[in-house]
Order: structure tokens, then sequence, then C-alpha cells
């Protein structure tokens, strides 16, 4: 939770072309009405939501500012770790073939998953999730939507607890992606990773270990981190000389609980500034 700073920027926005419910224009849009003067758009791995945001603010003069980012989701250990990039170069031969690749394999593991589900009787297709996800890439809460509308369960959050999350009779686990190859990836791509919600990783141990790797800040502020977490972090950041950073981690309406207002969590102009000053000499786009 952010305490008593002004929350200016939401680091931390996905959107249809990901596993969001509202598109790059109306996230956009919603920003400018809440008042927030900036947003990285980050969504799971893919940058297919950057073109449409940059040529909506092209041709609205919106008084929000566009970080262009990515959340990559990695494993290590027995733990979900997730890595954010910011003002990564979205044109980068190297990143965007990494990204097809990861969505191509997520194709394969959402069949997997769909197969298990109508295993256990449920009929629900691949090309119903497909339609759904609407766009570059289908993740988990694709396949929740899916049973939704089905009837099966009765929100994203059920369907995870009973049936496609780790350990549930639907599960298939993702792609081997580690946070290490995520740190040198953004790199590779101009860009400054962070680690996204260090509150939610299972096990500690991570934390330090993706500093070790290079990491370049942590994602401090977050609507699930308990003020004692957030001084914790900020603590931490201090010494190892790390950028800040916040987000709401913003899905849009009925995605999934607690993750559905933007703005709910982020940071003061000051600390965007810091983070903007690390930038390589790098041209605003
Ligand atoms: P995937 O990358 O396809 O494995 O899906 C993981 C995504 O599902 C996460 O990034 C979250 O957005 C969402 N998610 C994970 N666990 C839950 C949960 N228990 N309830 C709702 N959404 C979840
Ligand atoms: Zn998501
Ligand atoms: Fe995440
Ligand atoms: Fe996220």
């Amino acid at each position: 939770m952010n305490c008593d700073m002004p929350i200016e920027y939401d680091l931390h926005v996905h959107t249809t072309a990901s596993d969001g419910t509202l598109s790059p224009e109306e996230v956009l849009r919603r920003a400018a009405r809440v008042g927030l003067k900036g947003i990285a758009i980050t969504d799971h791995d893919t940058v297919a939501g950057l073109k449409p945001a940059r040529e909506f603010l092209a041709s609205n003069a919106l008084p929000v500012e566009l970080v262009p980012g990515i959340e990559l989701n990695t494993e290590a250990g027995a733990s979900e770790v997730h890595i954010l990039g910011y003002f990564i170069d979205d044109n980068n031969p190297t990143l965007l073939t990494r990204l097809k690749n990861i969505r191509e394999s997520r194709r394969g593991r959402a069949r997997e998953m769909i197969k298990k589900l109508c295993d256990l009787g449920f009929d629900i297709s691949y090309d119903q999730v497909d339609s759904l996800a609407g766009g570059d890439l289908i993740g988990r809460p694709h396949i929740a939507r899916a049973l939704i509308e089905k009837g099966y369960v009765s929100s994203v959050k059920e369907a995870f607890q009973k049936y496609i999350g780790k350990g549930r009779p639907a599960f298939v686990p993702r792609y081997k992606f580690l946070p290490e190859e995520a740190i040198d990836l953004i790199r590779t791509s101009g860009g400054i990773s962070f680690l996204a919600h260090p509150g939610l990783i299972a096990e500690t141990k991570w934390i330090g270990q993706v500093i070790a790797y290079g990491i370049n800040g942590l994602e401090v502020y977050y609507p699930e981190h308990h003020p004692d977490q957030v001084r914790g972090y900020l603590e931490l950041a201090q010494k190892h000389e790390l950028l800040v950073s916040g987000g709401s981690d913003f899905h849009g309406e009925g995605a999934s609980e607690g993750r559905e207002r933007l703005g709910y969590a982020g940071i003061s102009q000051q600390i965007y500034c810091k983070i903007r000053s690390r930038l390589p000499g790098k041209e605003e786009k």
C-alpha cells in the first residue's frame, strides 16, 4: 500500500493484448479519467498492446505518459517469479522472437489443459478459449473465463482453486523460463527490469537471488503488500541501490478480484523520475 505518497504513475497494467478486459485505448482513457500522469502497459509475454496505445495517444491529446513495458512470468524452484520490464524497445528482434516462442508454447499448454478439463467431463473447447482470449496470448485466466461462461464456476478464483491452479486436476506447467533469462532479455531489449510483487513469491529466498542476478528494481507498492512488507522492500532497495516501482496489476472488471482498480497502487512523479534517470541515454518515445 502507498501510505502518504501521491499515486501519479501506475506502472503495472494489463490490457486485452494479454488477460486484461479493457483494450489499450480504454485503459488510457481510464487513466486520464482517474488523473494518472502515466501508466506502464505491462502485458504478459506480449507487446501487442503498445502500438495501438501509442497510436491512440498520438490522435487524442490525453495528458497520460505511456511507458512501454512487459511482464514475464518465470519459475524459480517451486515459485512463480514475475519480472517487469520498462522502456523496452518493442521492435527488438530478439525480444519478439522469444515472446513468439513463449506464446506458441502457451497455446500448446492451453490445449493440454482443455483436454484435461474435457476428460473431467466439462464441455469447453480450444476455439471457445481462443475467442475469449481475443488476442495474442492465451493464459489460464482465459480458461477460467470459459468455465464461467459455461456456468461451471462463478469466478476466476474458483476456477483456479478447483481446477486450474497449481496442483489442481487440470493444471499443466508452463514452458521453462528462468528469472535470470527474463532479466537478460529485458536488458537486451534496452529496458530496465523490476521484480514484480515480491510479496507474492512463495519462497522468499528468490528475492535475494533475483537481486544477485542483477535486477534493476523492486515493485514495492502493490495492492496486496502489507505496510510492513512495503517498509521491508524499501529498505532492501536502499541497501542494494535498487530502483523502486509500484502498480495496481490492473486487469479490468471481472478479471480477478483485487485487480480491478486502476491507480489503486503506484508511485509519485518524484520516484518515477528516478526510474527515468536510470535509462541509458534513451530518447523519449
Ligand atoms: P498463466 O500465466 O497462464 O499460468 O496464468 C497466470 C495468471 O493467472 C497470473 O498472472 C494471474 O493474472 C492469474 N492468476 C493466477 N492465480 C490466480 C488466482 N488464484 N485467481 C485469479 N487469477 C489468478
Ligand atoms: Zn494477468
Ligand atoms: Fe504478476
Ligand atoms: Fe501482472
